[in-house]
């Protein structure tokens, strides 16, 4: 865009402004001296996207305006037949748009996310999670509805999330970790998602980390996965004959300084930094936002993380190495689907479906409810 002359981009504006994808808003300058100046901002009333996070037992959906802010959110059981996922996903889809009083056909897209391997072409080659082997959710939902359907694995939507979510949008380079049932990463380069040739870039989790480590559920052992994924902590708390219910359980332990977390606590640390160590000098992103279960864990552990990676990784890329905790991506408010639903309807590659695409092809919303189940 920065080198498109001023006169294309007032006329791209101008377009986008006619769809209500954007409104002119002005801005004052802060102690509210001066001229204001005019600005654009996504209008909430351009369109609505859903966004679907599949998990193990659960299907959640959220409802959100094009700036990415939730209108809704609906939860379904995991349907127990593969055959029934797109009817399934489906019937939430109409359950949330009824929820909100809207109409399917005034959605925009639906962006669905994954733990586990996801193809370009939408088929999950394996999610360890899900128990899924050679499947393609998104194709079995396009079969269901006329909407756009996308598709990604979850920490890629969780970095997408990062770049387009986030106000002013983020042209930064960071590496997305998602650690929840699973770990995994998102790579961003100067505000780019790169997936690799396959679909399978970032998938971090499955590196290995020690010889003769614990069982992973992928069929190996020894994986970062197996020793600090949030499904894995569980595990080896209850092994410790300690009692938890979920994860946020363990966190509160370590908040409170429980003496029996000690050990388990160190082993977790020296695995999340070497599999950090080893992510960051594969990628070259000493930007590392942490997402689920490492967010929660890090302010506890920060100081004793930092002192492990230091012999585990080149000084000079340690000098670069920073932590922060990225934005909420959590059960309730699934917005890794929303980014990916966001990203598939407004990329170039899906120009078919964008909101601005000729009319023949698609009719632009003229007025979309703001009602629904205010969150
Ligand atoms: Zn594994």
């Amino acid at each position: 865009m920065s080198e498109a002359d001023k006169s294309t981009v007032s006329t791209v504006l101008r377009e986008f402004e006619k769809l209500g994808l954007i409104e002119r808003v002005e801005r004052r300058h802060s102690g509210g001296r001066g001229r204001p100046s005019e600005g654009y901002a996504i209008s909430s009333a351009g369109g609505l996207v859903v966004g679907v996070n599949l998990r193990p037992k659960e299907i959640r959906l959220v409802l959100a305006d094009l700036a990415g802010e939730p209108r809704a959110v609906l939860s379904r059981p995991m349907a127990e037949n593969v055959n029934d996922i797109g009817r399934s996903i489906h019937a939430g889809i109409v359950g949330l748009m009824i929820s909100a009083g809207l109409e399917e056909a005034t959605l925009r897209a639906v962006g669905i996310t994954v733990p586990g391997l996801v193809q370009t072409d939408g088929t999950v080659r394996h999610s360890p999670n899900l128990d899924w082997s050679n499947f393609n959710p998104k194709m079995q939902l396009m079969s269901e509805t006329e909407v756009p359907v996308f598709i990604g694995n979850n920490a890629d939507g969780a970095a997408l999330g990062e770049i387009l979510l986030k106000n002013p949008p983020s042209d930064r380079s960071f590496m997305l970790v998602l650690c929840d049932s699973g770990v995994g990463a998102g790579l961003v380069y100067n505000g780019e998602l790169c997936r690799g040739d396959g679909g399978f870039a970032g998938e971090i989790g499955h590196q290995k980390i020690m010889r003769g480590g614990r069982n992973c559920i992928c069929g190996s052992h020894g994986c970062l996965d197996a020793h600090v994924s949030n499904r894995s902590m569980m595990a080896i708390v209850c092994e410790a004959g300690i009692e938890v219910d979920e994860f946020a359980d363990i966190v509160r332990l370590v908040e409170a300084g429980d003496p029996r977390m000690t050990g388990i606590m160190k082993d977790y640390i020296d695995a999340m930094a070497m599999g950090l160590a080893n992510s960051v000098s594969v990628t070259g992103l000493p930007d590392v936002v942490l997402s689920g279960g490492m967010a929660a864990m890090y302010p506890h552990i920060e100081r004793q993380l930092h002192e492990a990676l230091k012999d585990l990784i080149h000084p000079q890329l340690l000098v670069d190495l920073r932590f922060t905790v990225g934005m909420e991506e959590n059960r309730e408010r699934p917005l890794g689907g929303v980014a990916i639903a966001l990203e598939g309807c407004t990329g170039f590659a899906a120009l078919e479906h964008a909101p601005w695409a000729p009319p023949q092809q698609r009719e632009p919303l003229n007025s979309l409810a703001t009602s629904g189940e205010t969150l």
